[in-house]
């Protein structure tokens, strides 16, 4: 029989008050912003998930000076992460799937027109990202996925590129010998760069990008590239990304649900640490097992984040601060 999660939370830094997560399950009108942030609301502004966001975050912002355009940023502060093959699994170094093939997953929005792409499953190709885009902007489809993505990029003149490095293959060679004949072997570590930024006029763009989670089945896509669940923005409200299981966001449509708190009036703290708490009290298990993180911010540049992972954090920036700061604790 499962437990139903009461959903408490430990603060972590400075971040929200108790009373603001106590309410966060009702749809409360305020708009409360923690207490103090290194990062004041403004904007530009550029969120993403994990530390190594804050590099990619600056990268966009430096894009957004370049060209004022909020895609082109989010799409180059991602492609910044997808070819440093020493973060976590995203790229260049991603880790590769149970057969020890990388395969790569990532959408990208843009909220004038609620434009979408998204590709899942691709392998061979260093930016997935960019392929995305090119399936939002030359194509009348929104979502390619395997070989068809793959040749896709192909044509689109993306080159093929061995995503393997040296320590993945150790790594994976490793895990096989260790695995015992029984299926489903057991998989592993996994972070992904969910990234959205806002324009100077509210305007929103968000990406994603990831290798999802280690030693996966062939062909399993996680809740990055799906809309709505790894990343999802709304013009009208702000954007919201998501890290952590994929099951246990995109049974859940995870980023449209803290996109809908924000629009009910919830800061975005509060509306990922409210998401948490439904996601939780639905799936019954808890908090500690799920492990599901979202970072979010409104077109007003009013940004958090909330996680069941202690050691998540999220980057902010704008353009007269950037920093990485610690999101709500959400526990059982
Ligand atoms: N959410 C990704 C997936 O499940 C992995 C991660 O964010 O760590 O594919």
């Amino acid at each position: 029989m499962s437990t139903k999660p009461q959903g408490g939370i430990s603060r972590r830094g400075f971040i929200a008050n108790s009373t603001l997560i106590a309410t966060a399950v009702s749809l409360a009108p305020a708009r409360r912003a923690p207490a103090q942030q290194s990062v004041p609301a403004a904007v530009p502004c550029f969120v993403s998930t994990w530390k190594f966001g804050q590099l990619a975050n600056e990268r966009s912002r430096q894009v957004y000076q370049e060209t004022h355009s909020v895609l082109d940023a989010v799409e180059q502060g991602i492609r910044l992460v997808e070819e440093d093959a020493s973060n976590g699994s995203v790229g260049l170094g991603g880790i590769p799937n149970a057969d020890g093939i990388v395969q790569l997953d990532a959408c990208i929005m843009y909220g004038p027109g609620q434009k979408a792409g998204s590709v899942a499953a691709l392998s061979g190709i260093l930016h997935p990202i960019s392929v995305a885009r090119q399936v939002m902007e030359k194509t009348r489809h929104v979502m390619l996925v395997g070989e068809g993505a793959r040749q896709f990029a192909l044509r689109e003149g993306f080159p093929e590129v061995d995503l393997l490095t040296e320590e993945r293959v150790e790594a994976w060679n490793k895990w096989k010998a260790e695995q015992a004949a029984a299926e489903p072997p057991e998989p592993v570590g996994h972070d992904t760069i969910a990234l959205v930024g806002i324009d100077k006029r509210g305007n929103v763009a968000g990406g994603c990008s990831t290798s999802g989670m280690g030693y996966k089945l062939p062909g399993r896509v996680g809740d990055s590239p799906i809309l709505g669940s790894g990343l999802y923005v709304d013009n009208s409200v702000g954007g919201a990304g998501a890290t952590g299981v994929g099951e246990n966001v995109m049974r859940f449509c995870g980023c449209f649900m803290v996109v809908e708190a924000m629009r009910h009036g919830m800061h975005p703290s509060e509306a990922c640490a409210a998401t948490i708490r439904r996601i939780a009290a639905m799936d019954g298990r808890p908090m500690s097992e799920l492990h599901i993180n979202f970072v979010a911010v409104d077109r007003h540049g009013n940004h958090g984040a909330a996680g069941t992972d202690p050691s998540f954090d999220y980057a902010a920036t704008t353009a007269e601060a950037s920093d990485v700061l610690p999101a709500v604790h959400v526990v059982s």
